[in-house]
């Protein structure tokens, strides 16, 4: 593809199998039995695995595509706290002990990843760089400011008010109106950290098999038949890791999943200094306009990968990656003769009251719902979920006791979500709040 906006070597893959190709060797039999099986071969399911390989209990990993081949390998690489409800929002519903503790789990996900990625000495570019959180109005500055002020001392979270007047310091864009820092978000290659969780589960003796699509279970007197399109297997305990890619196998959780697409772009490499100028401290970015969008630079400074929700099931680049890059435009009219390398996309679980969800339905282990933060929620309660297959209370979380909301008008097609990103569309082209 030559075309306009894109080079002449696009590709529709993600920018981050170039760094790390798809695993291969995965696609072998089936083994007629395992202690655990795992569904789903992200973040949840392979941190589930390691955890259930070390307490010794033999575990096979099963995937419909290839080993990683979901969001895991596809995200932004943008890595937060992130449990999205406020200290407010989340007090007035479960009191505000339960709040704290709540909010403590995502804190405690970002160390985890960062602690694990240490200790296994994974190089996949993990850095602490912040996270610059930008205003698109005066108002939305304001408002930033109201809930940085309402983020409990006792949570230990730094964040920093960035003023209109010295927010070039952190991004030289006309799109905004100051910001907040949050110092302690970090960046990663998540491709290359889900090669290092890969490669730590299969020195733990962990199974995996790839393009092998779970159809059915049937309840067993010592656990489960999982009838896959490879044949049976049988196993005392299941998880299910399948998050925005939750389907009819788990009907109970699909009804309380919501996939959204989020689309990525990556430019070709920018002039020398351009990613410096633009993004000085090497952040990632977000921004407080309805509709989302994330960018950063590539890990080694010379590209702007830009991700947003511009579309509800379109994976046509063609029609696509020119939203995506008119967004890019509008934030660094620098941009505008950057050419596209890469387009991608996935689907990230969301949840109706936002919260990720941890659990055991009829028997199934699961852990889901990260809505769109699953860098380290996924990694955290995926190895929270092995210890719990484990037996261990280490396991415990305090998010077990959550009810996983459905909607009775909802059996896992979003109609709903077209018109809103429609009219998030409409009100942030005119700048409101
Ligand atoms: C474009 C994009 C950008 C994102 N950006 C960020 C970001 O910057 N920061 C962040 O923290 N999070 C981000 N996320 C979200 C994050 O990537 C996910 O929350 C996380 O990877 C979820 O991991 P997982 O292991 O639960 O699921 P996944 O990695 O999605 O894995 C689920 C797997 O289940 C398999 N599966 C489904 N059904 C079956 C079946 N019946 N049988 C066998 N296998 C099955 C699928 O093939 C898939 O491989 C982003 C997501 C997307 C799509």
């Amino acid at each position: 593809m030559s075309r306009g906006i894109f080079s002449d070597d696009f590709k529709s893959t993600p920018y981050w199998w170039e760094r790390t190709p798809r695993p291969v060797g995965d696609d072998v039999g089936l083994p007629p039995s395992a202690d655990v099986v795992v569904i789903g071969s992200g973040y949840t399911g392979l941190s589930a695995a390691i955890q259930t390989a070390t307490h010794g209990r033999r575990t096979l990993v099963v995937d419909a595509e290839n080993t990683g081949w979901g969001c895991s390998t596809r995200n932004g690489g943008q890595v937060s706290t992130s449990i999205k409800p406020t200290y407010a929002m989340l007090s007035r519903k479960y009191g505000p002990g339960p709040a704290m503790e709540i909010l403590r789990e995502g804190n405690r996900a970002l160390d985890w990843v960062e602690s694990f990625v240490a200790e296994h000495d994974i190089r996949c570019d993990f850095r602490r760089c912040g996270r610059f959180h930008a205003a698109h109005t005066p108002d939305s500055f304001n408002q930033l400011k109201i809930k940085a002020e309402g983020i409990p001392r006792e949570l230990g979270t730094d964040v920093r008010m960035v003023e209109p007047e010295e927010q070039d310091t952190e991004i030289r864009s006309p799109a905004y109106h100051g910001g907040a820092v949050f110092p302690h978000h970090a960046s990663i290659d998540p491709g290359r950290y889900h090669q290092g969780l890969y490669q730590c589960a299969k020195a733990r003796g962990v199974e995996m098999v790839s393009h092998c699509r779970v159809n059915a279970m049937e309840k067993t007197r010592n656990g489960f038949d999982v009838l896959t399109s490879k044949g049976k297997t049988s196993a005392e305990n299941v998880i299910v890791a399948t998050s925005g890619y939750t389907g009819k196998l788990t009907p109970w959780q699909q009804h309380r999943i919501i996939p959204i697409g989020s689309y990525v772009i990556a430019t070709e490499p920018l002039d020398e200094g351009l990613p410096e100028q633009l993004i000085p401290n090497d952040r990632v970015i977000t921004d407080t306009r309805k509709l989302v969008v994330y960018y950063r630079t590539c890990p080694e400074r010379k590209r702007m990968l830009f991700g947003g929700r511009v579309s509800l099931k379109e994976t046509n680049p063609e029609l696509c990656a020119p939203r995506l890059r008119k967004l890019l435009v509008h934030r660094f009219p620098e941009l505008e003769s950057a050419r596209i390398t890469h387009f991608w996309m996935g689907f990230v679980g969301y949840t109706f009251d936002e919260m990720p969800h941890i659990g055991k339905h009829d028997g199934i282990h699961y852990s889901m719902g990260y809505c769109g933060s699953g860098i380290s929620l996924a990694s955290y309660f995926g190895m929270k979920t092995g210890l719990k297959v484990a037996g261990s209370p280490a396991g415990e979380t305090a998010l077990d006791k959550l009810v996983f909301p459905g909607r009775f008008y909802y059996r896992g097609n979003p109609w709903f979500l077209a018109p809103s990103i429609f009219y998030y569309q409409w009100r942030d082209e005119r700048n409101t709040d």
